[in-house]
């Protein structure tokens, strides 16, 4: 894939995100007609040989950077990653069983509240306590025994936390909701019972929901619930029970091959920490900006930061876009600055971030 010069802003959006440069120049080559299929992308059947090599070679890329074993289906379906929230207790909890959530932010809460309409939740940790500033420490963790599984939040997208490495969690399958990370380091998905990630922001376009699970959890759901949301149906059927989002599948399989171009997930982990590491040491070097995470929790992936007052962060947000720098208000519910930072966020847009932030400082610090 080339890279040619184009007007494009620096988009800290926390998703929809940005995409790798060069993927949007490929999808868009070839948007009127596939090489070697004469259709577009957008109008052939999700059920032809075409689509089947591109859907087979997005999974087979997606399973080498992940180094996954074939005790895992890699699913490709809809509704978010909110639909998994329902999904997941409908699939993996049964009635005379506890899950445990280990709730971390609200996207978390969001998942567990939702469990609880399909049996009992137990939540054996959280940080609601300190903000969800940070992540729970190993021994804050109290799993129940005999847990069908315990459900965490990898990447707190909204406040910028991140667990800075999956915590052990004794025999119940552990469930990830790696929406805003997944692919952003190596991780060990033979370890995990299910991870799940909305595309939208490290892994491609809306659209579609990416579902990894083990094998024999897929047989746990009963018979009463619906087809369409059946693991078990989607993993019989290729991800093709029905008509998948071909599209987003597509672009998903040219950000796996970017990805795989790119070094893979260490190469990706190097470079995201140093992204992260030059803002972090920005935020730090003076007390103007003031990090919101504690730093043993700070995220790769979403950088929050707070301004002296509200009107100085507003005016932050007015001028930084004017400068070509878009996306960097906090979520309406916290407040603040982020900055999300995905892999496919380019390293000269931190810069760009760091040098507006030190002259913002020098002028109203
Ligand atoms: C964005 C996000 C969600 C919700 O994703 P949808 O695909 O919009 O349903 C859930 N969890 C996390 C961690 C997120 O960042």
């Amino acid at each position: 894939m080339s890279s040619t010069p184009t007007h494009r802003v620096f988009n800290f959006s926390a998703g929809p995100a940005v995409l790798p440069e060069p993927v949007l120049q490929e999808a868009q080559r070839d948007l009127v007609a596939l090489p070697g299929v004469g259709m577009s992308i957008l109008e052939i059947s999700h059920r032809s040989a075409a689509f089947d090599g591109v859907l087979e070679l997005a999974e087979a890329d997606l399973r080498a950077l992940i180094g996954l074993g074939g005790d895992h289906h890699v699913l490709f379906l809809q509704g978010g990653a909110s639909q998994q929230f329902a999904m997941v207790p409908m699939n993996l909890l049964p009635t005379d069983g506890v899950a445990d959530y280990i709730v971390t932010g609200s996207w978390a809460k969001k998942a567990a509240t939702e469990a609880e309409k399909f049996g009992r939740v137990n939540v054996c940790a959280t940080t609601e306590a300190d903000a969800f500033t940070r992540v729970p420490s190993s021994d804050e963790l109290h799993p129940t025994p005999g847990a069908a599984y315990v459900h965490l939040t990898s990447n707190n997208t909204i406040v910028g936390t991140q667990w800075p490495t999956l915590p052990e969690v004794g025999d119940a399958p552990l469930v990830v909701d790696a929406s805003s990370d997944l692919l952003c380091r190596p991780i060990d998905g033979n370890r995990c019972g299910l991870v799940y990630a909305g595309a939208q922001k490290n892994l491609g376009p809306a659209g579609l929901t990416v579902v990894i699970v083990r094998k024999d959890l897929t047989q746990r759901a009963p018979e009463s619930i619906p087809t369409m949301l059946r693991y078990a149906v989607a993993a019989k059927h290729g991800s093709r029970y029905n008509t998948p989002p071909v599209f987003a599948i597509y672009l998903f399989g040219l950000v796996m091959r970017w990805l795989r171009d790119m070094g893979g997930l260490s190469a990706m982990e190097t470079r995201n920490r140093r992204k992260a590491g030059v803002l972090y040491d920005a935020i730090d070097r003076t007390g103007f900006y003031r990090g919101t995470a504690d730093p043993g929790s700070r995220s790769l992936m979403n950088v929050t930061f707070r301004l002296p007052s509200e009107a100085l962060e507003q005016q932050f947000v007015t001028e930084a876009a004017a400068a070509g720098l878009s996306g960097l208000k906090g979520h309406r519910s916290v407040g603040g600055q982020r900055a999300s930072i995905y892999n496919a966020f380019p390293e000269a847009g931190v810069t760009a971030l760091v040098d507006f932030m030190c002259e913002f400082e020098r002028v109203h610090g």
